[in-house]
């Protein structure tokens, strides 16, 4: 960790809430070699980056599992996302192994539009897995390929939440913003998607998507930090929009490729001077409440 961290702060945030410590929902442990090719895509502010990206928690799996564990972050996502066919898999067992290695971590899985999804997923649902997770400004794929038809309706069936990064930050391409998932929730109303980012940069079309869909949920992840706030500003006057969507905004933080200390989300909550309520919801009663936990 780093030396400097403010473990203390952090802390203190929570325990001046009266909670008994964070739920973060986006949270990121991949494999070694994977890992390695995403701090590089940072560190090159490659083109799905756009901008100078310093990463700030670099440290092994062991030392960001202690560091999570020293800001009492309690529960934890894992979050692998597939960017090509043919890797869902790979990924799917070694975050398998990993939640059953650390057991705060909530046990994740991938998928993509490819012929075996609707199986693997199937598979993963009945063997009880916590969550799933998309990346489509990543894998540069549609969330309606008629491929995931079968994936959508067992998801929706068995209400696992998925979270989704579809918003067009930091890079757009063809396949991000609201309207993909719009038609997906369309024929899937009751699917649990947890939209990235608060679906930064289009705020306004995805917390829309969640006033019309009562399982459709939003997490924080770098939304409302001075990173985000500079380049995509939440907009003012969508503010009453959280205090609307109190039980279904989640805290998530995106360690460790984040360019800031965890309290500086935390404090980017704070400032909204939305409430030591929606503060308690936010960081950790909507996020029990949707996995069952607690
Ligand atoms: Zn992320």
């Amino acid at each position: 960790m780093p030396t400097d961290e403010p473990v203390k702060a952090v802390r203190r945030f929570w325990q001046r809430l009266g909670l008994p410590g964070l739920f973060d929902v986006h949270v990121h442990f991949l494999p070694a070699n994977i890992q390695q090719r995403v701090y590089a895509q940072f560190d090159d502010a490659g083109p799905k980056i756009g901008r100078p990206w310093p990463i700030r928690y670099r440290g092994s799996h062991q030392e960001r599992v202690e560091l999570l564990r020293a800001l009492g972050v309690r529960r934890f996502s894992a979050l692998p996302y597939a960017h090509r066919p043919g890797i869902a898999g790979y990924l799917n067992e070694w975050a398998r192994s990993f939640a059953d290695a650390v057991p705060e971590c909530l046990w994740s899985a991938t998928f993509y539009p490819e012929p075996e999804a609707a199986g693997y997923v199937a598979d993963l649902v009945s063997a009880g897995v916590d969550v799933f997770k998309v990346h489509v400004q990543v894998g540069e794929f549609r969330l309606d390929d008629p491929l995931l038809d079968d994936v959508w309706a067992t998801l929706e069936d068995s209400g696992t939440p998925i979270v989704v990064h579809a918003g067009s930050g930091p890079v757009a391409n063809a396949f991000t913003g609201p309207e993909p998932l719009r038609r997906v929730l369309a024929s899937y109303p009751r699917l649990a998607v947890v939209v990235a980012h608060m679906g930064a940069p289009e705020y306004d079309g995805f917390l829309d998507l969640a006033l019309r869909h009562d399982r459709v949920h939003l997490d924080t992840t770098m939304t409302f930090t001075d990173f985000f706030e500079t380049e995509a500003p939440y907009p003012r006057d969508l503010l009453p929009r959280l205090v609307d969507l109190q039980d279904r905004v989640l805290l998530g933080s995106d360690v460790p490729t984040i360019p800031y200390p965890y309290l500086h989300q935390l404090e980017s909550l704070a400032r909204l001077d939305l409430g030591d309520d929606w503060l308690r919801a936010v960081c950790w009663e909507n996020a029990n409440r949707l996995f069952d936990t607690e």
